[in-house]
This record gives structure tokens, sequence and C-alpha cells, in this order.
């Protein structure tokens, strides 16, 4: 035997059940990690010795010694930023796409990931409701769906004004004025920082986060020439969605590029109770998300869907003959996102939908918001505690009279570790988030995010009395 199966053995068998170990604890461990970075640096850093180790002890070791200072994100009891669990089928795809080890970029190469993430986009653009003809690219996550989007458009504008981008590059080029709402998460910028486009206009906001399609109309009005407008299906805050018939109507009137960053809030769309809330995103030109939120898939995974398949082609293409290019319809993977190399990240997507089945998606997303709206009714009872957002989505915000209390709150909940909830500020205010995103939240773990942030305040309550 050459040097090769059985050398792996014994490692994944380590893998398996350090993982196994690590998934039973989340049910009752502590949510928060129970070491800082500074503490762990000292047992990963050192000389590297010139002598090597086994694999199956690297495992042992990364296993043992990284444990304190891991947080119980895939808990069903972590409520933080925005970020999802990851469901079994995923889980478990996402180790074979590793031992398969494809660089997935070409459709000749590795037909097999190239049909799976066909057939997995094909079911996307079904269940969000987009058009049936769009691209569909997997990529890192929400970041970079939103760059790709937004550097499809930037090829496009260019274009149709005349502009050869690829030739000329971005210096004497037309400006394109590009607009995003006030409350538009950070990461739109920096992909339009990327991209060379400056910063953005922000338009005036409502009292929830969303865009105001009549300031849209009124700051397109001002000025002229090729536009972008970048809207959102999903406020951090309240989980308000933009009025994208609205708004979509504004942009097209001014010829404007429409891209949504519906980064968890795009996944609306697969629940027809929820259907009033993306009223219109379908007439986008393109829009970015995450598997590795609401789907629940490992990540790091994010998916860019543009209509114009040939400025999104052309935008990300290479352009070199040396490749075998497939000459099919679907075209290669490479042309539909930044990267060349890259592991074939749409297979777990796959297998979550997979393991789902539409309903399944369907009634995940509305267990979230369902759970979301029970912490935010369970909360809003006791005295003191203020829901700062009707809870439609899977979003909370809360508020506990002023920003000191709000604030000790926040770190209270962090340091009982029974969950684990982000302290943010919202509107000029501190507030105690929650985000519901996990699978595996269940009616219990509501229970206990009610008690623990119940709990806390009545502490802090003491504390100060
Ligand atoms: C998380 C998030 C992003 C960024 O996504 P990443 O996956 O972290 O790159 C962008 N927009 C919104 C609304 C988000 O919630």
């Amino acid at each position: 035997m050459s040097a090769g199966a059985g050398q792996y053995s014994e490692a994944l068998a380590a893998a398996a059940r350090h993982a196994q170990e690590w998934l039973e604890s989340l049910p009752d461990r502590h949510v928060g990690p129970g070491a800082a970075a500074h503490d762990l640096v000292d047992v990963f850093a050192g000389p590297l010795p010139p002598q090597g180790m086994p694999a199956a002890e690297v495992v042992d070791y990364l296993a043992l010694k990284a444990e304190p200072g891991l947080m119980a994100m895939p808990s069903g009891r972590f409520f933080g930023w925005v970020i999802g669990g990851t469901l079994p089928a995923a889980l478990a795809a996402d180790w074979l796409v590793s031992a398969w080890d494809q660089n997935s970029g070409l459709r000749y190469a590795t037909p097999a990931i190239a049909a799976i993430e066909e057939a997995a986009g094909r079911w996307l653009l079904q269940l969000l409701r987009l058009p049936e003809d769009a691209d569909v690219g997997f990529v890192t996550g929400a970041t970079m769906a939103n760059f790709t989007g937004m550097a499809a458009a930037r090829w496009r504008l260019m274009a149709d004004a005349g502009w050869d981008l690829d030739r000329d590059g971005l210096a004497g080029a037309p400006r394109i004025r590009c607009f995003v709402g006030q409350e538009r998460h950070d990461t739109v910028d920096l992909g339009l920082r990327y991209l060379g486009l400056g910063r953005p206009a922000a338009v005036p906001a409502d009292a929830q986060g969303r865009l105001i399609p009549a300031e849209l109309d009124r700051m397109l009005s001002e000025g002229s020439g090729p536009a972008m407008v970048c809207l959102q299906a999903g406020n951090l805050h309240s989980g308000a969605f933009d009025p994208f018939d609205e708004a979509i109507g504004v942009a097209r009137r001014h010829g404007a590029w429409v891209h949504i960053d519906g980064a968890f809030g795009l996944w609306a769309a697969a629940v027809p109770e929820l259907a009033d809330l993306v009223r219109g995103m379908e007439l986008a030109d393109s829009w970015g998300t995450d598997a590795h939120k609401t789907l629940n898939v490992p990540y790091d995974c994010g998916i860019a869907i543009v209509k114009d398949s040939n400025a999104l082609r052309s935008a990300m293409g290479l352009h070199t003959s040396y490749l075998i290019h497939d000459a099919e319809g679907p075209g290669d993977p490479f042309e539909k996102v930044p990267e060349l190399s890259r592991r074939g990240r749409g297979v777990p997507v796959w297998a979550a939908l997979r393991s789902l089945g539409s309903d399944g998606v369907a009634a995940q997303v509305r267990g979230l918001a369902d759970a979301a709206a029970r912490i935010a009714a369970g909360l809003a009872a006791v005295d003191g505690i203020e829901v700062l957002n009707p809870v439609d989505y899977t979003q909370v915000s809360l508020a506990f009279g002023d920003d000191t209390t709000t604030r000790a709150v926040t770190a209270r909940v962090i340091e009982d570790g029974k969950v684990w909830m982000s302290g943010s500020r919202w509107q000029g205010r501190d507030v105690l988030r929650v985000s519901v995103s996990n699978w595996s939240t269940d009616m219990d773990d509501v229970g206990t995010a009610v008690d623990a942030v119940t709990s806390a305040f009545a502490a802090v309550r003491t504390g100060k009395a």
C-alpha cells in the first residue's frame, strides 16, 4: 500500500471523536469561552519544533488545548451577532468536501461538485423566489456576495456608459453614484471600497431602519449619471426590510442598478407567511446572502446571485485561454466568484437543502422568527424591559431603562453564560440584541433566554438598590 488511506484513519477517527464530544457539550456548557486569546497564545506559539508530530496527536492536542477558548456558537442558546449553527447533514457534507479535496473552479475538472452546486443554485432560486435564469456563485460570506453583485453592477453601468473598465480601469471613468440606506451593514461600504467606488450616500431611514423611498428619489434626482442602489433585507437590530416594491420602482425610474444585501433576510422569501416582508425583492438585479447564517451550514459560505450573467461573468471571469472552458450554459464556477481555486462550498448547501426539503427550509426560517417573537413577548412582560422593535423576523433589540443599566445587564447575561447575546448601539441607545439564527434553538432554549435576561436584570436592579 502506498502512503495513503491508512495514514488518515487514526487522525480522522480522533477528529470525529473530538467533534462528537464538542457537539455533546453544547446543550449544557457555559456559552462564552473560558479563556481569552492572550491566555492561549503560549499554548500554540513558541518556536516550531524541528521534529514533526503524528497526525492523530496533532488533532488530540488541538482539541484539548483549544477547548477552553471556544465559544458555543453552534448552541441553541447562542443569540449573538447573526450567527447560524450547523445542520447535521451540512456538517457531515463539509467533512466530505475536505476529504474529496476538489479544486472547484472548473466544471470539466470537478464535474460532481459543479453538478451539485448547479442543483443547489436552482433550488435556492426557487426557494428564495428569484429569477430562475439568474447566475449563482458560492463565495465565503455575504461580504463577498455583496461585493460580487456590486462588481457586476459596476461592470454593467460602466459598459452602458461606454467605458471599457477592463481595459482602462477606473481612472477617468464616469463616476458611479452609490446609494445605501442609513442603516445598511458596514460591509456594504467595504465592498464599495474594494471596488474603488468610494463612500456611498446614505439615504435616511425610518424608526426601524427602513430606507425611505421618497428620500432616495430626492437624492437620485439631485444628480445624474450611472447609479447603484443597495437595499437591505433584514436590519441587524430590528430585522426590518427595506420597502423593495417602492424603492426599486424609484431606482428604475432613475436607471439605477439595484443590489440587495439579504445576508439573513433573503430567507424570509422561503416562508409564505413572511412574503409581505420581501414583496418586490425579486425585481432587483443582484442579491447577496449567507448560507452560514439562516440556512445553518458551516463557515464559510455565502451566495452571490446576479440576473445579468454577462455582467457577472465579465466582472469575475478570467478571459484567458489556458483553462479548458466548458461551453455549456452554466459556465465554469470560477466565472461567477472572485476566486479561482476554492473548496466545493456549495456541497454543504445542497446537503442542508436536501436534508430539510422545501417544507423544512420554510419551517426552519419560520421557527427562528417564532422563537424571536416568543423571547420578545416573554421579556416585554417584565416591568422595566423595553422591546424596541416589532418582531416580525429573527431580531430583537432590548433596552432596560438607561444605557448604564442596559450595559450592566448585557455584561451580566454574558458572564452568567446560560445564553450569549450581543451588546450594541442602535439609534443613539445602548441595546441588548437577540438574534435567533440557530436551527436547534427550541422552546427550552427560548425559556432559558427569557429567564437568563430576566434574572440578569433583577440582579442588576438589586445591586443598584
Ligand atoms: C452578516 C452580515 C453581512 C456580512 O456577512 P459575512 O457573512 O459576515 O461576510 C452583511 N450584511 C448583513 C445584513 C449581515 O447580517
